[in-house]
């Protein structure tokens, strides 16, 4: 069957990103857009990947218009404070160490001389040498060694997008979904609103969120629970006024006694949240930690969100494809969720653009995809958990102590034993992220690699001192985060 009738259920983020690049990449067929004002977004989600400027990109939005509309930051990466022990920082920018393994590569060099006074490890990394002095300039086009992504209101982000979808074509219905009519084959026949309206389609998009109606609720997938691993369930969110004229071009994450606050720059306010586990702390005493790490006055009264860190069984079932929240949720430590969004609407764009019906070891291949793509995040993620050397609460040693994935044990043996960065397919973090993260923790190989002798001593010292040098000179000429900001904005 092909799919004249597009109906996307949800117009939060991930629904009007998929209603947007539906409208756009499939001329010829219709997109319905079914959301419910009365239930409302999440309402957070307000720190992203790169990935995000390919997205739009490809539908051809200005970055100035979506940094107008969306009161919209630069991310250069994260800033982790509190994570290894207390009093310590690193970051994790979308940033290159040169060359990863061999006589050349930096971390090898610089883990010659760990005695020497050295610069950080960060200090070789120049968006990390930007996000540490409060500065930001996008990569020229022929020195793109760095990446940058974005903060900006969720609430804001997909009032602009409806706005693209509307004009693109889209059709947008108001009311709440109370029923939902099966064909016989048990695929979805169409959605039935409070008003009795009813919503035919021939390939539904669920993006209603946590509440999964169709994928979950409707069709019966699954959940792959993940909270084993990662167990934060619970999040605070408050914004906060802005504080000094500084604006950080870097999402914070301080770590707290079960778990973490986020902290995001947007032009005129700060968003804030605590991601904490409930085996841990009760929520009374995780907001009263949120609101006493707050650096400006809170504007508005924290809100609660619940979920579960894991993922339906399948993305795509029937004639249902989940997207964003309603597929699964992995905490927003490293802000995949949006990427997460973006893999699956890439990935549906283009088995939909091929024409036709969709087979179906087309539609298992979706679905392994995502499956994976969740799976190396979690692991990613996990490993910001157990490397800490943090003991000092029950939650920090339960993280410690916790059994891996094999997936990930295996990773951070071959590092530990060979220096390898090991990587799978469908990885959404590339070597020279996983290398920030280990050098952060100070989790190094426990030998060195023969072959870094092959470069002299006293060159290796100078390479690595020098490397660092002209990367802060460098710098000093960049303007800051709040210079660049204007003038993008023509402020
Ligand atoms: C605490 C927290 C922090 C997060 N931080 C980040 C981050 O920093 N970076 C990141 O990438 N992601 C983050 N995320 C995830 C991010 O918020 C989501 O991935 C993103 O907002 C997409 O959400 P969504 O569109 O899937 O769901 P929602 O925003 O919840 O939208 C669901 C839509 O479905 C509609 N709907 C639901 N039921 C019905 C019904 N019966 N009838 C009609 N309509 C209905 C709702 O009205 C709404 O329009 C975070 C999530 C949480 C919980």
């Amino acid at each position: 069957m092909t799919y004249e009738r597009i109906v996307v259920l949800g117009g939060g983020t991930a629904g009007w990103m998929a209603a947007t690049a539906l409208a756009t990449g499939l001329k010829g067929t219709t997109v319905e857009l079914v959301e419910s004002e009365d239930i409302g977004t999440v309402g957070v989600g307000e720190a992203t990947f790169p990935s995000i400027r390919n997205y739009h990109q490809i539908l051809g939005i200005p970055e100035a218009d979506f940094l107008r509309a969306t009161n919209g930051t630069y991310k250069l990466g994260i800033r982790f404070r509190d994570w290894r022990v207390k009093g310590e920082d690193y970051y994790h920018t979308f940033g290159d160490f040169g060359m990863l393994n061999g006589p050349e590569s930096l971390w090898g060099q610089y883990r010659r001389h760990p005695r020497a006074n050295l610069p950080t490890f960060g200090e070789q990394c120049l968006p990390t040498v930007m996000a540490m002095n409060d500065r930001f300039c996008a990569p020229g086009k022929d020195a793109a060694n760095f990446n940058y992504a974005y903060h900006f209101d969720a609430n804001l982000y997909a009032r602009f997008l409806r706005d693209i979808a509307l004009k693109r074509g889209v059709r947008r219905t108001e009311g709440k979904v109370v029923d939902v009519a099966r064909r016989p084959d048990g695929g979805i026949a169409s959605l039935k609103l409070d008003d009795d309206r009813v919503v035919k389609g021939d390939l539904f998009i669920d993006c209603s969120g946590f509440a999964s109606l169709l994928l979950g609720r409707t069709l019966g997938e699954p959940f792959v629970d993940f909270s084993h691993w990662l167990p934060v369930d619970r999040a605070w969110a408050v914004p906060s006024a802005p504080v000094g004229d500084t604006l950080t071009p870097y999402t914070r994450a301080t770590a707290l006694d079960a778990g973490w606050a986020w902290r995001i720059p947007l032009q005129d306010r700060t968003g804030n949240g605590h991601v904490f586990s409930t085996r841990f702390i009760d929520k009374e005493k995780a907001r009263d930690q949120l609101l006493q790490q707050l650096d400006g006055e809170a504007l508005a009264e924290p809100r609660l969100l619940r979920f579960t860190t894991g993922h339906r069984a399948k993305f795509w079932s029937h004639n249902v494809v989940g997207i964003g929240l309603a597929t699964g949720f992995l905490e927003p430590l490293e802000s995949t969720s949006i990427y997460l969004v973006q893999v699956g609407v890439g990935r549906l764009m283009t088995l939909l653009q091929r024409g036709g019906p969709v087979a179906l070891e087309l539609v298992d291949t979706y679905n392994t995809g995502l499956t994976r793509q969740f799976e190396r995040i979690r692991d990613f993620i996990l490993m910001h958990y157990c490397l800490t050397a943090r003991r000092d609460t029950p939650f920090w040693q339960a993280m410690a102590a916790a059994e891996l994935p094999e997936t990930l044990a295996y990773k951070l043996h071959a590092w530990r034993e060979t220096g390898v960065l090991h990587q799978y397919d469908e990885e959404g973090f590339d070597g020279h992220s996983w290398l920030a993260i280990h050098a952060g923790m100070q989790n190094w190989p426990a030998r060195s690699d023969p072959t870094l002798k092959l470069i002299p001593e006293e060159q290796s010292l100078d390479w690595v001192r020098e490397r660092a040098s002209q990367l802060a000179t460098a710098v000093a000429t960049v303007p800051t985060h709040r210079e660049y900001l204007a003038k993008i904005l023509g402020r």
